[in-house]
């Protein structure tokens, strides 16, 4: 996939509509992770020093298509002119200010957006305050161009949504890819095209719904799959064994037994927990206890997979040569249901120097923090169903737009 990107546009003087995936965390009306803002600060900077009058676009939250004061901007502006400045600062370049707007179409957004000075910044306000952003309204698409000359894409944790500010406008201005979603591309295209032999899935996670076509798609691909988290206990149920009160997707149970046919056809090693870590409750827990897979009790909730699975899991990915993970082992938040999570983690920043390793998917990359190993994995994808997505080979409408003719 070839990509147009800033480096080929000429900014200078250029007004650019820029969509960023500013939708990080907040707590008690503050920027909880400001991982999200922090990525796109070299595209900021750069196109600034490039002489652009640069204006940012994102959404917050899940607002439903009207104003939520608590989903504002306001907190993220803030965030993000500390950030800019002290960036601007190191690379000897002028004073930034982030002025921060109260809407993100209209007569006065398009006023303040004429009058804008050298060294602003504009931060339009949440985009999905308007029903049109996620309807993909073409009119709303207008009104957002009507802004620019230029539309630039950063946001690589929205390019698998069809909506107005990641699609939409991007046939109605130049558009180009900014840096962060260009270096998620070229990190993750390389576990997709061509990876390194062994190629080791990690998947775990809650929805198995949402990840069962990946896997459709990466069990042909990978040699070896490991499969935990709530995830593992619907393969359970599809090999016949008892799931006792644990989280179990029955739609999917006839899914989970193709896809071990799938596995066994492919030739891919697929592995299930052998033991697990379990409960008999996940907010109150009083018993907990480790049990092999084909003993899981009638009042069992498996919470976590076991250590005689963390044990055979980590001597799988000691082997890889590329490794992609998505989804928790277990209810990594609890302490108790941590281990699998952390073992996981543990294994894969220990094969730094052997091997590539992703880690994409909202928790997962949260796991990876709290196990503290985040410079010790290779690419941490800012986006959880965009690289999911782009792994299963879907094509996303958010760098459909942005590719080379
Ligand atoms: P990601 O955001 O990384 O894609 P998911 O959203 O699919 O991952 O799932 C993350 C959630 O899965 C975590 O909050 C974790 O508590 C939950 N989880 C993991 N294992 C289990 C389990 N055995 N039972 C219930 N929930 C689980
Ligand atoms: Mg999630």
């Amino acid at each position: 996939m070839k990509l147009k990107t800033i480096r080929e546009a000429n900014l200078s003087g250029r007004r650019v509509l820029t969509r960023v995936d500013f939708n990080v965390p907040l707590k008690d009306g503050h920027v909880a992770d400001d991982t999200r803002i922090k990525a796109t600060i070299p595209t900021i900077a750069y196109m600034l020093e490039q002489g652009a009058h640069v204006v940012l676009c994102s959404h917050l939250g899940r607002p439903k298509k009207q104003v939520v004061d608590e989903l504002r901007l306001t907190p993220v502006a803030m965030v993000l002119e500390r950030l800019l400045r002290s960036e601007m600062e190191n690379q000897g370049l002028g004073p930034v200010q982030v002025v921060k707007l109260g809407d993100c179409i209209g007569r006065e957004v398009e006023s303040v957006v004429e009058g804008q000075k050298a060294g602003e910044v504009i931060l339009l306000e949440n985009l999905r305050f308007h029903a049109g952003e996620e309807a993909n309204d073409p009119q709303f698409a207008e009104a957002l161009a009507r802004l620019a000359d230029i539309y630039v894409s950063d946001a690589f944790g929205t390019v698998h949504r069809a909506h107005a500010s990641t699609e939409g406008v991007a046939h109605l201005l130049p558009a180009y890819a900014g840096f962060l979603v260009e270096q998620e591309v070229a990190a993750l295209t390389k576990v997709v095209e061509h990876p390194e032999r062994p190629l080791t899935i990690i998947m775990g996670g809650a929805k198995i719904s949402d990840k069962i076509e990946v896997l459709e798609n990466l069990i042909p691909k990978a040699q070896n799959v490991l499969i935990g988290g709530a995830m593992a206990n619907t393969f359970l149920k599809a090999q016949g064994f008892h799931t006792g009160r644990s989280l179990v997707e029955e739609e999917q149970v006839a899914t989970a037994g193709r896809l071990l046919r799938l596995a066994d056809s492919s030739g891919t090693m697929l592995l299930l927990p052998t033991d697990y870590v379990v409960t008999d409750s996940l907010d109150e827990p009083r018993r907990v206890a480790t049990v092999m897979a084909h003993n899981v009790g009638e009042g069992d909730i498996a919470a976590d997979i076991g250590a005689q699975t963390a044990d055979s899991y980590r001597e799988v990915i000691a082997d890889a040569r590329t490794a992609f993970w998505n989804g928790p082992m277990g209810v990594f938040e609890q302490e108790q249901f941590a281990a699998g999570t952390v073992a996981v983690a543990q294994a894969l920043a220990s094969v730094y120097e052997s091997a590539y390793t992703v880690v994409g998917g909202g928790e997962s990359v949260s796991a990876v923090h709290h196990a503290g190993v985040e410079r010790r994995i290779h690419h941490v994808s800012t986006g959880g169903g965009a690289s999911l997505e782009f792994v299963a080979g879907y094509e996303l409408p958010g760098l459909k737009v942005l590719e080379k003719a």
